[in-house]
């Protein structure tokens, strides 16, 4: 290996979410294993967010690595269009086993952001397959986060989002606040009345929102979504990208709330957070809306790396460790320790909300965060924690060990008081 190519190297890339300026640079990793995160100076930092939620078995998992490489030693990827591999098969079989409501068909991509374009295609073909002209707008939610793509952009709060930059050029959507009781879902209703002939679904992360400020909501405002779009006939998309497989406490949060969507979009956990995988899941109302003799009727669509075999490989590897490990005890494990863990930030200066469900732990403060000077504090600690906006949060993999879940919880105490953030 080449023992420059961080020096080299650095000058060439443009990294995420931030401003190239003035960002600090990005740490060189040179491993991963278990729940650690290996720097080149040797120092290993616990990972308190699984790589952006996907990392939910630790790192290096032997079970998916075994996996991987025999598939690598047969067929590391083969197009899609006209031909088919098991591993794609068997994995859009177990996937609809364990769907969150009576699902038929998955439609495999690379990312979450695709697995978002594919729903959102998918909902305004359906209506215009159906002869519903008119239903070409979205409902969506302040606060909602869907990827980065431009479909996904313009259902993220396109206003008030880190993508407010686009706000004029992205499609333009119906943005609401999520109804928090009764009388707000009467005015959400009321709406809908008005509007409904020009809205082909409603998109929402299931019980969390994530990236759009960790906010959260109840199981009967969940509900109560779901019913207003059947009543109006929109689709329900439920957005499992971050919520699905545990991470919320039950394998998927709309399970977890007696909630049935029409599309389900995953992705992030659904290979270990090894490979880059999306999952679109329809219904077979849904599916059967682009059956004709028509070829007009089709979904257009097929990412050259879509269903590739080696992410379809890790996924599976994923779901059998899902099986066969008890993620679920784990997670509320992790939820009771969140909790006690972040509860003592409750009254600390600049907190105003401590909040923990499932596998997820929030302290919000009540500034914006100066990551660049909150990044050093926590990797002297031994623990990478990536604040955002208002938020510092923890989404341990599920395989964390309590003493090492405490030196996050720790972490984030000792910040947090010694802040002045
Ligand atoms: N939806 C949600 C709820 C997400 O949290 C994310 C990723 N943060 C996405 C979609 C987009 O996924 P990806 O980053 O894999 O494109």
């Amino acid at each position: 290996m080449n023992d420059h190519w961080y020096e080299d190297g650095l000058g060439a890339l443009w990294s995420p979410y931030c401003q190239m300026k003035t960002a600090p640079p990005p740490l060189p990793v040179v491993a991963t294993r278990g729940c650690r995160i290996v720097l080149a100076d040797g120092r290993e930092l616990i990972d308190g967010v699984s790589s952006w939620w996907s990392a939910c078995h630790g790192y290096n998992h032997p079970h998916i690595l075994e996996r991987v490489r025999d598939q690598l030693a047969v067929m590391p990827h083969v197009m899609f269009g006209g031909l088919v591999h098991e591993p794609a098969a068997v994995l859009a079989k177990r996937l609809i086993a364990i769907a969150p409501a009576a699902m038929s068909r998955v439609f495999f991509s690379d990312s979450g952001s695709t697995a978002v374009e594919v729903a959102l295609k998918i909902a305004l073909q359906y209506h215009k397959n159906l002869g519903r002209a008119g239903r070409e707008r979205f409902l969506c939610f302040s606060d909602g986060y869907h990827g980065d793509t431009l479909g996904a952009m313009s259902v993220s709060d396109p206003e008030a989002s880190m993508h407010r930059a686009f706000r004029d050029v992205v499609m333009k959507q119906f943005v609401v606040d999520l109804p928090r009781d009764a009388a707000e879902v009467r005015a959400l209703d009321n709406l809908l009345a008005e509007k409904a002939s020009r809205i082909a679904a409603v998109i929402i992360e299931p019980l969390v929102q994530g990236a759009g400020g960790m906010r959260f909501h109840s199981a009967e405002v969940l509900a109560a979504v779901r019913e207003l779009a059947r009543r109006h006939g929109l689709l329900f998309i439920a957005d499992e990208i971050a919520t699905g497989f545990w991470r919320t406490g039950g394998r998927f949060a709309c399970e977890q709330a007696g909630v049935a969507p029409d599309i389900v979009c995953l992705g992030k956990a659904l290979t270990g957070g090894v490979i880059g995988l999306g999952a679109t899941l329809a219904t077979d109302e849904v599916f059967q809306a682009f059956l004709s003799d028509d070829p007009e009727f089709a979904l257009m669509h097929g990412p050259t790396f879509m269903a590739n075999p080696l992410a379809c490989t890790a996924a599976n590897a994923s779901l059998d460790l899902f099986e066969t490990e008890p993620r679920r005890e784990q997670a509320r494990a992790i939820a009771a320790e969140l909790r006690a863990g972040l509860e003592p930030c409750r009254g600390m200066p600049g907190v105003v909300d401590v909040r923990v469900t499932g596998a997820v732990g929030v302290v919000q403060l009540d500034t914006a965060i100066d990551v660049r000077a909150l990044r050093p504090r926590f990797v002297e600690r031994g623990v990478w924690v990536r604040p955002f906006k208002d938020i510092v949060y923890l989404t341990p993999p599920f395989v964390i060990r309590p003493d090492e879940l405490d030196r996050l919880t720790e972490a984030v105490r000792e910040v947090v008081a010694g802040a002045g953030v």
